[in-house]
């Protein structure tokens, strides 16, 4: 059975999902920003949380973990790499490790820059991927503890799944990304078209995401980053798609 989820706003602008298995009933809180936000969800839809999987340490991703985890004793699943900076953690995991969520089955996908060892979940028979502070919509994380070149190859990592992928990421950022995104191409149509979608979807209060690996690969300037156009636009015709990269994450973080 196809898995279901749980979307919702945490903190301030941290997005929490809920990933169900209607089959054998297990539920995984994709990060914990908050506790009492997951436990509304968990009551709203009459699921028992089972699972925490965690993308990476900061502690608005990692701040509801421990009073989850005594009410629900549930499973705790962390980066290899950051496991001592996160709470509770039961299971440590690396590339390519197997995550079970009751029936539902994840691949672990390094994809460190934004924190050194940070992880995202591919749930592959479901096309959906967790993808952290790693990929936004039209954006992608600060590059914190690595390099951008190390995040460059992690975007890489997330481009070859499937185009349909359906991607959840930790935070809604999507207009202020809109905003900067059009500084770099500002005449591309499938971005103009998803300023008009995202602008009407905050107007009727929901959620921008989840978006697609599609719908991000036309849109979204550092997913781009490989493509002579995008090159030409910030003045590096001809070079590598990691410099390129570099130069747009470096704009974004003067923007
Ligand atoms: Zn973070």
């Amino acid at each position: 059975m196809p898995a279901q989820s749980c979307l919702f706003l945490c903190l301030k602008d941290n997005f929490g999902v809920l990933v169900h298995d209607p089959e054998t009933q297990a539920t995984a809180a994709i990060d914990a920003p908050e506790a009492p936000p997951v436990e509304a969800a968990l009551k709203r839809t009459g699921w028992n949380l089972t699972d925490i999987l965690v993308t990476h340490h900061h502690h608005d991703h990692t701040a509801g973990i421990e009073e989850l985890k005594q009410r629900h004793r549930c499973r705790v699943v962390a980066p290899d790499a950051e496991a001592s900076g996160i709470p509770e953690v039961d299971e440590t995991v690396r590339e390519g490790d197997r995550v079970r969520v009751g029936a539902l089955e994840a691949r672990v996908i390094e994809t460190p820059g934004h924190t050194a060892g940070h992880i995202s979940y591919w749930f592959e028979p479901d096309c959906l991927a967790f993808v952290g502070d790693t990929l936004f919509s039209i954006g992608c994380g600060r590059v914190i503890e690595g390099t951008p070149d190390m995040m460059w190859r992690s975007l890489l990592k997330l481009l070859a799944l499937p185009g349909e992928t359906r991607l959840y990421c930790g935070h809604e950022y999507t207009q202020a990304n809109i905003r900067f995104a059009q500084t770099i191409e500002p005449d591309n149509l499938a971005l103009i078209a998803r300023a008009a979608e995202a602008s009407e979807q905050v107007r009727q209060h929901k959620p921008t995401i989840p978006t697609t690996l599609d719908a991000e690969k036309a849109a979204n300037p550092f997913l781009r980053a490989d493509l002579p156009e995008v090159a030409a636009a910030v003045g590096l015709a001809g070079k590598p798609a990691a410099e390129v990269f570099a130069e747009i994450r470096g704009r974004k973080n003067r923007f």
